[in-house]
């Protein structure tokens, strides 16, 4: 895990946002500066792959937006297993 990734998880954990399906595995983050972005996932050879419609996602970055989508699409992939 890098370190960009290990930081994005901690802030995710400390800042409250709220997170809602849109379908399809995209996800609407809302932070608590009201920021919307677009979260979306795929499964490609086992591996989860994630984007996200901010500048840093834009940019391959993890940013806390994605680990608080995945933990969202976590739960639903397992629910709809
Ligand atoms: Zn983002």
């Amino acid at each position: 895990m890098t370190q960009n990734l290990i930081n994005a998880i901690e802030k995710s954990n400390r800042i409250k946002m709220s997170v809602r399906y849109l379908g399809s595995r995209a996800y609407l983050v809302i932070t608590p500066a009201k920021h919307e972005y677009v979260v979306r996932f795929e499964t490609q050879d086992g591996l989860r792959y994630g984007c996200c419609s901010c500048r840093a996602g834009s940019k391959g970055l993890a940013y806390y937006h994605l680990p608080k989508a995945a933990l969202v699409d976590t739960a639903i992939q397992t629910m709809s297993h």
